[in-house]
């Protein structure tokens, strides 16, 4: 008999975004003529930029010809691209990586899912509530958790981030062993300060507790004294993993490619007390489980870096982050209170008169036919909040926020 991983069991439905669909699709079956916006979306929707289709295009002819055709690549990525990825992304901020440090991959979702592999199962694990579910999820499978009781994993460290804590989170009292931190995060679109990340570095060290560092909006990070890498405190060399991805930053999400920095100084230990590095570890889970990023791709990828890409991916971020600024300004001026928006694509706001997410979902569905997403989706502290984002048009989130101002009833 076939036993499955009932771990499987324990997750709830990915009831979110079905809820969302149930009730567009019954609101618009109600009232066919209603012009509706989707401000929910966290998927970009500005196309490739020319520089990146014009490696693309190379690379493809390449893969047509006997000399220059490629096969089965390195499993942690071309030589070409991570040696780029270090001269851009870490020298600059006087961050120095060796080669087989960084790990190019197919995404940070399956990376941040897939990390927790190489620890034991009796870690304790941290998470910031509300976040990105993967880190949750993938926990949760490896049976790295109790069950759901009240909202909530026991045997899981939530650490909630909300307006009284201005969405700092607390070091746990108890000792945890795996501390993930999405920065700037989602779904808060929130950022820590140096300061901040000097406390988790330093709770890191004296417990002998691994940082996952995901950095997937760094990009978008616009204050100057925002650090854009965890490599930018001091000691973090020793206890922290960092997750990078082109999906934002550059439009790669239906291309795929991201990558994972694994220093080889990371230690993690037996429970005979021996240490480790991860770095062994990873390479040694990805070479046998993971085929490599395609060399098209990792092509593609490498023209983010050059000049015209530079300047073409900036272009497209600043025009989402115009998109926040409207938002967030909109929002402000009729008195809702929001967070977020400035260093990331995301605007998390308050409900008005503690309604909660779902009421004001349908609230903001009804009178003014606009999708946003309720925060109770990332986590049990994101009750009483709602998340927008600024990855649609301009003209839909001008449109958006007009109606939000005349017509939403506070
Ligand atoms: C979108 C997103 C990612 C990106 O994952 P990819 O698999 O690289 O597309 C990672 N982390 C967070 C928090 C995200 O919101």
């Amino acid at each position: 008999m076939a036993l499955i991983n009932e771990n499987y069991l324990k997750l709830p439905g990915s009831y979110l975004f079905a809820e969302i669909g149930r009730r567009v699709t019954e609101y618009k079956k109600a009232n066919p003529e209603a012009n509706i916006i989707r401000l929910g979306i966290g998927d970009v929707t500005k196309p490739l930029a020319p520089a990146i289709i014009k490696n693309l295009h190379g690379a493809v002819d390449e893969m047509g010809q006997a000399e220059t055709f490629r096969g089965y690549g390195p499993e942690q990525g071309y030589e070409f691209l991570i040696q780029t990825i270090i001269e851009h992304d870490y020298l600059p901020r006087g961050i120095k990586l060796e080669v087989d440090e960084v790990f190019v991959s197919d995404g940070t979702k399956s990376d941040t899912g897939n990390f927790q592999e190489i620890f034991g199962i009796d870690n304790i694990v941290a998470i910031t509530d509300p976040v990105y579910p993967v880190y949750l999820d993938s926990n949760v499978m490896a049976g790295r958790t109790g069950s759901l009781e009240n909202g909530k994993f026991t045997k899981l460290v939530y650490m909630a981030c909300n307006a009284e804590n201005n969405f700092i989170p607390e070091l746990p009292k108890e000792k945890v062993d795996i501390i993930y931190l999405c920065v700037p995060n989602n779904p808060t679109g929130t950022t820590l300060p140096k300061t901040e990340l000097e406390k988790w570095v330093k709770y890191a060290q004296e417990n002998k507790a691994i940082i996952l560092f995901d950095a997937a909006y760094e990009a978008f990070i616009q204050e100057k004294d925002i650090p854009h890498s965890i490599y930018e405190i001091e000691g973090a060399k020793d206890v922290a993993i960092e997750f990078r991805s082109f999906s934002k930053t550059a439009g790669f999400t239906g291309t795929r490619c991201a990558y994972t920095v694994v220093p080889k100084t990371v230690m993690a230990y037996t429970t005979k007390g021996e240490s480790h590095p991860l770095n062994s570890l990873w390479n040694r889970r990805q070479t046998t489980k993971f085929n490599g990023v395609p060399y098209i791709i990792q092509k593609a990828a490498e023209a983010v870096y050059s000049p015209e890409g530079q300047q073409q991916i900036k272009d497209t971020i600043n025009y989402y982050m115009a998109n926040a600024k409207i938002i967030r300004e909109g929002l402000e001026s009729i008195g809702l209170q929001v967070f977020g928006g400035i260093n990331a694509p995301y605007i998390w706001l308050k409900t008005p008169n503690n309604m909660d997410s779902w009421e004001f979902f349908d609230k903001l569905l009804k009178e003014v036919n606009i999708v946003g997403t309720p925060g109770t989706g990332f986590g049990p502290s994101g009750a009483g909040y709602f998340r927008l984002t600024a990855f649609g048009t301009r003209e839909n989130t001008e449109q958006a926020i007009e109606r939000i101002k005349n017509n939403l009833k506070l």
